[in-house]
């Protein structure tokens, strides 16, 4: 046995959160699980795998120093800590099985190949109705609005003359500055699914205020378009547990994660040229690309990006074609 050493899991665990979080004004709340996760990090009794040392997710500096696997992985009691029947968070009160605090990652691999992910979706059941890689020649482009709105028209432009439909995961604080935005995205038709009405890191809320969160956000959108709002679910930041991915799924939902993200939330070094790079470089049959609307950079990009992607053969996707892995 390997133990982790706490500040390892702490790095690891902080890049990761970081590669699955989303906007700039939101990014001190995304270090918040890191606390909560530490305790994991002592319960790792199984050696340490060594299937990824490349496992790197995203292009981030930080990343090469995890070799290892998320300390989350290697600590989850899941399987064998509960004497329960499923993790499916029915229960009355979930175990600490259910409540272990994830964020989403993935382990690149060579361009065309579609990466790894991570061990935890080994335990995703089918009622969690969980989607984060399609298959063939398909991209789903998702667009994560729960931070600035940053070159709103460019962006809608970009999609327009290049014919692509996007997924839009808006937050609904977002939506009541600025209802215009939804507006002129719905009459585009793109896809808009519920991204939160806050967009809080759902692992530090009860199950009233994670209802409530999601709640609020169809309200809203009905009031704005006159319509339901797509069953389809992003976690702010990334970041979940199993029992809220079954509390989400039997409101109907299914959550989106992806199999491309970038550090977009902040400057890019080299301008648009980085998400062209990161999204090319990382390009694979069924990829779900997440990018964030408030990088100037990717906006800037997203017309070349959509074009060399159509290059490639691949047509773009809604969300809801992609079938869940169970
Ligand atoms: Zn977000």
């Amino acid at each position: 046995m390997k133990p982790i050493t706490k500040s390892a899991a702490l790095l690891i665990l902080f890049s990761a959160t970081l590669i699955g979080c989303a906007d700039k004004s939101l990014l001190p709340t995304a270090s918040s699980p890191i606390p909560t996760a530490t305790p994991q990090a002592t319960a790792a009794a199984t050696p340490t795998p060594t299937s990824k040392p490349t496992a790197t997710p995203v292009p981030t500096p930080k990343a090469t120093t995890a070799p290892t696997p998320s300390p989350v992985s290697t600590a989850t009691p899941v399987p064998t800590a509960t004497p329960k029947s499923s993790v499916v968070g029915t229960n009355p009160k979930p175990s600490a099985a259910e409540k272990v605090p994830y964020s989403w990652y993935y382990m690149k691999k060579k361009t065309g190949q579609v990466p790894d992910f991570p061990k935890e979706t080994k335990s995703f059941t089918a009622d969690q109705k969980a989607v984060w890689v399609g298959t063939g020649k398909k991209v789903y482009l998702t667009i994560d609005a729960g931070g600035p709105l940053i070159e709103v028209d460019l962006m809608l432009k970009s999609l327009k003359e290049n014919g692509v439909k996007a997924n839009f995961f808006i937050s609904g604080n977002n939506i009541k500055k600025n209802p215009d935005y939804l507006k002129k995205i719905v009459a585009d038709g793109h896809f808009v699914a519920n991204h939160t009405m806050t967009h809080k890191d759902f692992n530090e809320l009860s199950d009233d205020q994670i209802r409530k969160e999601i709640t609020d956000f169809e309200a809203l959108y009905k009031q704005l378009t006159g319509k339901e709002v797509e069953k389809y679910f992003r976690f702010p930041f990334g970041s979940y547990n199993m029992h809220n991915l079954s509390l989400v799924s039997s409101m109907g939902y299914t959550s989106v994660f992806w199999s491309t993200a970038m550090r977009d939330w902040e400057p890019r070094a080299n301008g648009a040229e980085d998400p062209y790079n990161d999204i090319m470089n990382n390009l694979h049959d069924g990829n779900v690309i997440l990018m964030h609307q408030g990088s100037e950079e990717n906006m800037q990009a997203l017309a070349r990006i959509c074009k060399e992607i159509k290059k490639k053969g691949y047509e773009f996707g809604l969300v809801n074609e992609l079938e869940s892995k169970k």
